[in-house]
């Protein structure tokens, strides 16, 4: 009886074995934005998992156990690069030492742009040769990237590699589509400057030619004092600037006390997608968010 039971059990385990097999890689993915990138393209092949939750800041962030477990039995991680996750760079290599590491700021052809430290953008120019990470947000960029994915999916399970690629195509045509809709919506307010929080937009910005005058906090997560936020109030009316635009994570009451009275409004963009369920959705939702608050807010007034 006992060895009947134990065959029974060997029989099941062999059978979630095959079913797992077929179910495609383990893929971990650092961001949510290039999560929604992966998730399109690997579609029924499966889902796949995310480090940095939206609603943190991938800049600086703390791995828990569990993720690092998950990044222990990847197959494959798709991250951005050091340029946004440095502590990503250096824990990678022990963390998944078995996996295909996907550094998607090294894809061919994507776009890179430097980071504009100095002037309005920031303080002593520590960062002028520093490429500008959050290159997630130049539609064009995710469309070379959905390539890329489909191909280092391919290369790890070869049998769906007719079906990712399909997936990639069809989200590349609906990133296309996207783009048009954005640029239609934005042109009419294209020539009008305005402020960002951390200069997290110039992909965004260069892809549909609008023109931010500079940002409120001078490098990746520091917090601007009240020298600088004075600076940025005085730049804002220099210029009878419409809007500022602060992030989720920002304490955005604090910020609007400082340009209270100055005209300017204080509106949000999110880079990251915090109010947006991760998901194969997201990056569109994402890109279709940030076009719109930017219309609607130099729209008005
Ligand atoms: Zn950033």
């Amino acid at each position: 009886m006992k060895k009947m039971i134990w065959n029974w059990v060997l029989a099941v385990l062999a059978l979630t074995g095959a079913a797992t097999a077929q179910d495609g890689p383990k893929v971990v993915v650092d961001i949510a934005p290039l999560h929604s990138l992966v998730a399109q393209v690997m579609g029924d092949m499966g889902q796949p998992d995310l480090l940095v939750p939206p609603t943190a800041l991938p800049h600086d962030f703390s791995l828990r156990p569990s993720q690092a477990r998950d990044l222990e039995t990847a197959d494959i991680v798709f991250w951005v690069g050091p340029e946004l996750t440095p502590w990503l760079g250096d824990a990678l290599p022990n963390l998944s030492p078995g996996a295909k590491r996907v550094e998607m700021l090294k894809t061919p052809g994507t776009f890179q742009r430097m980071l504009r430290d100095g002037g309005q953008f920031g303080g002593g120019g520590e960062h002028a040769d520093e490429s500008d990470p959050h290159a997630w947000l130049d539609p064009e960029n995710a469309a070379l990237w959905l390539a890329r994915i489909a191909q280092e999916l391919a290369a790890t399970d070869p049998e769906n590699s007719g079906a990712y690629k399909a997936n990639a195509e069809d989200a590349i045509q609906g990133i296309k589509e996207l783009s048009a809709e954005v640029s239609a919506r934005l042109a009419p307010v294209r020539d009008i400057p305005f402020i960002v929080y951390h200069d997290a937009f110039q992909h965004f910005e260069a892809r549909f030619g609008l023109t931010a005058i500079g940002s409120v906090a001078s490098g990746e997560g520091a917090a601007p004092g009240a020298r600088r936020m004075a600076e940025m109030r005085a730049l804002a009316e220099d210029r009878s600037l419409r809007c500022l635009f602060t992030e989720p994570q920002v304490n955005r009451e604090s910020v609007a006390q400082v340009f209270d009275g100055s005209g300017v409004s204080v509106s949000v963009l999110d880079p990251l997608g915090v109010d947006l369920d991760p998901g194969p959705g997201l990056y569109e939702a994402l890109i279709e968010s940030i076009g719109q608050s930017i219309a609607a807010c130099q729209s008005a007034g």
